[in-house]
């Protein structure tokens, strides 16, 4: 009997809730399986314990995280912490502290679910942003707080390093599905170093990888492309900020924000992957029951696929899409299902299937 001991850290929000749901049905795969288990631990770490005790990670936290298989993550984010506390405080603390430098989002318009975009259907890509640097490298400062001469500076930091790495990795994705197409997108036009870089760097590693397809896009056009003509693009590579966004408009076109899952790999497995689904903690449907948990599903999939459970990974995909075909949906998709009423739907498919 295998056993995957996974570190589980709901965080705020309607992190709680999606991360219950995910939770059991994981279980529900487990026991379907019979051959592997989970030991989940669960971690409080979360807003509300900052406002109790000034810390979201204690002391030797990344430590005792670091002994797991991997982390199930729910969201950050409190209406009584600055977004920047929380998200440095925790997430970024995480993604950082284990070098988990791949952060994969794939978006696809799951059966039954409609997208307000026509040609939505066509949609297949897996966003591949760069987690470790780049505009989110915390880098800068601000002078003459309060002043009215007051600069605040927020600098991106390339590293060669850094850039190789993450589209070696986009090129290896790329070349592992069926067309085998990879989009650069930059913006080395307006800012001329560590974006050239990024560009130079991708066309270097292209020479190991003749059969992929490449193209370039800047990420202003890339937007329009990703709109008018979904069906050219399969996995895109871009950076930190960049992804950020383009993944966000890439959830909201195959359907809503909260079906979309990702993962932050540590590729070289020398710290534990982290898995969430791509929304926040939700302020306003918080607490009511009603969050999808849809994404936090197909998020244990991709830990699942992770782990090297890949058929308990093909049966939980298969059963979200009986799911969202059947039209048990919830609010964020028109219907009106509770998140317990999905959540019981998709173990019970689970277990008879
Ligand atoms: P959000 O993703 O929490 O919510 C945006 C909108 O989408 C809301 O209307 C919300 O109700 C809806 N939505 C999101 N997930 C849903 C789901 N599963 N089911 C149904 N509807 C869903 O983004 P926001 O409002 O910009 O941010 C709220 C808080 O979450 C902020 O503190 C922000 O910093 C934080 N945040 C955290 C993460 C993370 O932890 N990875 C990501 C984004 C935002
Ligand atoms: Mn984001």
């Amino acid at each position: 009997m295998r056993s995957h001991r996974v570190a589980v850290i709901p965080g705020d929000g309607i992190g709680l809730e999606v991360i219950e749901a995910g939770k059991k049905v994981l279980e529900a795969l487990a026991q379907k399986s019979g051959d592997f288990t989970f030991q989940f631990e669960d971690f409080d770490w979360s807003s509300q314990r900052y406002l109790e005790k000034g810390e979201y990670i204690p002391e030797g936290g990344l430590e005792k995280l670091a002994k797991f298989d991997a982390i199930y993550f729910g969201a950050v984010g409190s209406q009584d912490v600055p977004d920047h506390v929380s998200l440095w405080e925790l997430r970024l603390a995480i993604c950082q502290g284990f070098d988990q430098y791949a952060n994969v989002r794939p978006a696809r318009v799951l059966p039954g679910v409609n997208s307000r975009l026509k040609g939505a259907e066509e949609i297949d890509w897996v966003i591949v942003r760069e987690n470790s640097e780049g505009e989110y490298s915390g880098n800068g400062g601000r002078v003459h707080q309060g002043h009215a001469e007051e600069v605040g500076t927020e600098v991106s930091v390339f590293t060669r390093k850094g850039i190789e790495r993450i589209h070696r990795f986009a090129f290896e994705l790329a070349q592992s599905r069926p067309c085998k197409k990879l989009t650069l997108v930059t913006k080395s036009n307006a800012q001329r170093h560590g974006m050239v870089l990024w560009d130079e760097v991708f066309f270097e590693v292209a020479k190991e990888f003749p059969d992929v397809d490449i193209d370039r896009e800047l990420v202003d056009a890339v937007t329009t492309r990703m709109v008018l003509k979904p069906e050219t693009m399969d996995v895109i590579v871009a950076t930190n900020l960049h992804a950020d966004i383009l993944s966000d408009l890439a959830a909201a076109l195959s359907g809503s924000l909260g079906i979309a899952p990702t993962a932050n790999l540590n590729p070289e497995k020398t710290f534990p992957s982290m898995f969430e689904p791509i929304h926040g903690s939700a302020f306003d449907i918080a607490g009511k029951g009603i969050a999808n948990p849809v994404g936090s599903f197909w998020t244990a999939a991709m830990l699942l696929d992770h782990l090297g459970e890949t058929t308990a990974s093909e049966r939980l995909m298969a059963a979200i899409e009986r799911l969202t075909a059947s039209g048990l949906q919830t609010k964020d998709l028109g219907g009106s299902a509770t998140t317990r009423d999905v959540t019981q739907a998709i173990c019970s498919d689970i277990e008879q299937q």
